[in-house]
């Protein structure tokens, strides 16, 4: 607490985000990072990207990134928006796209980012409640709103949203935007950027941290419509010109080139998330259907808490919400057939 802030400071209550640890050796199941390393393609042309042209500014368009990602999508560079993470991405959307006239909707149980935007940006916001069965249903949405936001798959719960049910929704809601965050599309859903020419209200976020295994470079990028990209980009000329690194841009590039390696580790991670839910459930765990690269999973005579503290004592870290609705629940990330391994016995050892 300073005297030097200004009011509204003393009131922001930012996210807290999973733990990065200090200590080594931990077995780090707590932030949805990727198990694998980035594709030895993408190592490379960062390595290329050392040189003496890091003393210039990048090109503030990162416009390389923009085609690239276009091309994979088949979409147009001006239906693109890229920036420094899709946290930065969905900070932009929150100050350009959603209204202030109407609340802006999203779940109850959701990526704890969206409050914090709404502080920030000072939006109303009103939840709307999961199903007993942590879904969301398109039926509780009312027509009247500011905007609408959630993730597909939905985070924490990892289930996921059928595209039919997302175009029945953009068909009911015309009138304000619609985002959804795929952070974890890639792990068993399908994207609705194939609905971005149909519903100029739509727009798709998505990011290089999870599938393409590149968090530390803070890559993420908006897919729709012409209009909705060029209020990101107003916004984002009135921020910061340049966030995206000639690194982070190359990079990129390269992680989209090299399908093969991702369609194999993200095979690796499915398969081994169909292991893991198999021996969760032995252990008596309930284990929510998992579209993403974490479960979410409960057990009836164990509290989340203490196994979360037990886990931790023995080297491995998961992720408690404090949230009443799913304070019985830990997010655990699909780490190597290893990883999950010790996960394992460390869970025999607590119970
Ligand atoms: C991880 C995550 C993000 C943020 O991804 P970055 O690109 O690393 O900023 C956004 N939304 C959800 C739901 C996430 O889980």
């Amino acid at each position: 607490m300073s005297r030097f802030w200004s009011p509204f400071v003393h009131k922001l209550e930012p996210y807290v985000p999973g733990e990065q640890p200090k200590i080594a050796n931990l077995t780090k199941l707590n932030t949805n990072e990727n198990p694998y390393g980035p594709s030895p393609k993408v190592l490379d042309a960062l390595k290329q990207a050392i040189n003496d042209d890091l003393r210039l500014y990048p090109d503030p368009d990162s416009s390389k990134l923009k085609q690239t990602i276009a091309d994979y999508y088949d979409v147009e560079t001006n239906q693109v928006f890229v920036g420094n993470g899709s946290d930065e991405v969905l900070a932009h959307i929150f100050n350009a796209l959603f209204q202030h006239d109407f609340p802006l909707l999203f779940p109850d149980i959701t990526y704890s980012f969206y409050p914090v935007y709404c502080q920030l940006y000072q939006i109303n916001y009103q939840t709307i409640p999961l199903t007993e069965q942590f879904e969301i249903d398109i039926n509780n949405y009312p027509q009247k709103n500011g905007g609408i936001i959630f993730p597909n798959p939905n985070a924490p719960t990892s289930r996921l949203l059928a595209l039919t049910e997302i175009e029945q929704l953009l068909q009911n809601n015309t009138d304000s935007v619609v985002v959804i965050d795929e952070a974890y599309i890639d792990f068993g859903g399908e994207t609705a950027i194939s609905l971005i020419d149909k519903y100029p209200n739509l727009l798709v976020t998505q990011t290089l941290s999870k599938s393409r295994s590149l968090a530390n470079l803070r890559i993420g990028f908006a897919i729709g419509h012409v209009d909705l990209i060029e209020a990101l980009v107003r916004v984002k000329d009135s921020f910061n010109s340049y966030p995206m690194s000639s690194l982070a841009v190359n990079a990129g590039i390269e992680a989209f080139n090299d399908q093969n390696y991702f369609e194999l580790t993200n095979k690796k991670i499915i398969t081994s998330r169909q292991q893991l839910v198999q021996d969760l459930v032995l252990l008596g765990f309930e284990v929510l259907p998992s579209f993403a690269n974490f479960v979410f999973v409960t057990h009836p005579q164990y509290d989340a808490e203490e196994l979360s503290a037990g886990l931790r004592q023995q080297g491995v870290i998961v992720r408690h919400f404090k949230h009443t609705r799913i304070s019985h629940f830990l997010r655990i990330t699909i780490g190597t057939s290893e990883q999950n391994h010790q996960l394992m016995r460390a869970l025999k050892m607590l119970m």
